[in-house]
């Protein structure tokens, strides 16, 4: 009896101490999880082509105008490091210049991201100079069309994805690409700190866009930033002529493209109808680097090699 009682402590011991084994292992596979979360592990969506996404999620296609200045590495670090946190992200970055750039191309090479590399002049005519206000002329127009022009030679009905055209200087929630990537045809949002008010966007009854909260220029078709709206691939593969107007009255341009696409009532609400802002309008003040002039011309400026 007394053997019989120490087998089955026996059997008890090696059948728990298994079980702990067990528990701590599963324990140990976490490690895995973090892994496959980990951005860098992005790498190996290079080697799919993202043509309807390496799990068969749309594409988003990131469309960003870009121009050559003192802080533009910065802000491109930061989107790119942004959208390295998505998965099935194609970033088109298009540069406002003769050439493609060195800084560019070497940034996008490191970036671990799905990416397309264009440039297009803005003529001069239409481009703004650094004492014009800000307001004065539409920016990064010629950028924007040129990116629609690839995606019509380079994606057909059979690729699935909707196309965002993401500042180079805003603030992005990771949040606000999962609101936009299942878009039937315009999908629409909120956006923070533009248009002089706390926030701008649409505003929804019943699910239906009704109407839009902005206090500019209210007559517009599209009273929209920029960054409040995204369009599915299929629908501007299927309106070839379809463009940003670079001749479009001032706070017009996003009306110029909408116009032709979609009508409010057709607007897709995201954000929880409106009500959550996961993308800000912000600008970066202007470097003061009126130091490097001053050493300069003792000889001991900024070594020029030293890319910023
Ligand atoms: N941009 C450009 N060329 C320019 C000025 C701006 O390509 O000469 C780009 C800029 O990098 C940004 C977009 O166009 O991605 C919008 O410009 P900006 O942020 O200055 O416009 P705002 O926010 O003032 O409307
Ligand atoms: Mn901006």
């Amino acid at each position: 009896m007394r053997l019989k009682l120490r087998n089955i402590f026996l059997v008890y011991f090696v059948v728990s101490s298994a079980g702990l084994l067990y528990a701590l292992l599963q324990l140990g596979q976490q490690c895995d999880c973090i892994h496959q979360m980990n951005p860098a592990n992005n790498v190996h969506r290079r080697d799919n082509s993202l043509r309807g996404g390496a799990e068969n999620l749309p594409v988003i296609y990131v469309v960003t105008p870009t121009y050559a200045r003192p802080h533009q590495r910065a802000e491109l670090t930061r989107l790119s490091q942004t959208l390295l946190l998505v998965p099935d992200v194609h970033w088109i970055l298009v540069e406002d210049s003769a050439e493609r750039t060195t800084l560019v191309a070497d940034l996008l090479a490191q970036s671990k991201l799905q990416y397309t590399h264009l440039h297009v002049q803005t003529p001069l005519a239409m481009k703004m100079k650094d004492s014009d206000p800000n307001w004065l002329k539409p920016r990064g127009v010629e950028q924007r069309n040129k990116a629609l022009h690839w995606l019509h030679e380079n994606r057909s009905s059979r690729d699935h994805g909707v196309v965002y055209f993401a500042d180079d200087d805003n603030t992005y929630s990771i949040k606000i690409f999962e609101e936009m990537r299942y878009t039937q045809k315009v999908s629409v949002w909120p956006v923070g700190l533009v248009g002089g008010l706390r926030y701008e966007g649409p505003l929804v009854t019943g699910g239906k866009v009704v109407g839009f909260h902005t206090a500019w220029k209210t007559h517009r078709p599209f009273p929209m930033d920029m960054a409040g709206f995204a369009v599915s691939l299929s629908l501007l593969l299927s309106h070839p002529n379809t463009q940003f107007d670079p001749n479009a009255e001032r706070g017009f341009l996003e009306s110029s493209l909408l116009g032709s696409l979609v009508t409010v009532g057709e607007l897709e609400p995201k954000a929880n109808n409106c009500t959550k802002i996961w993308v800000w309008h912000t600008r970066t003040e202007k470097p003061k680097l009126k130091q490097e002039d001053l050493l300069e011309k003792q000889r001991k400026g900024s070594d020029p090699k030293i890319v910023v």
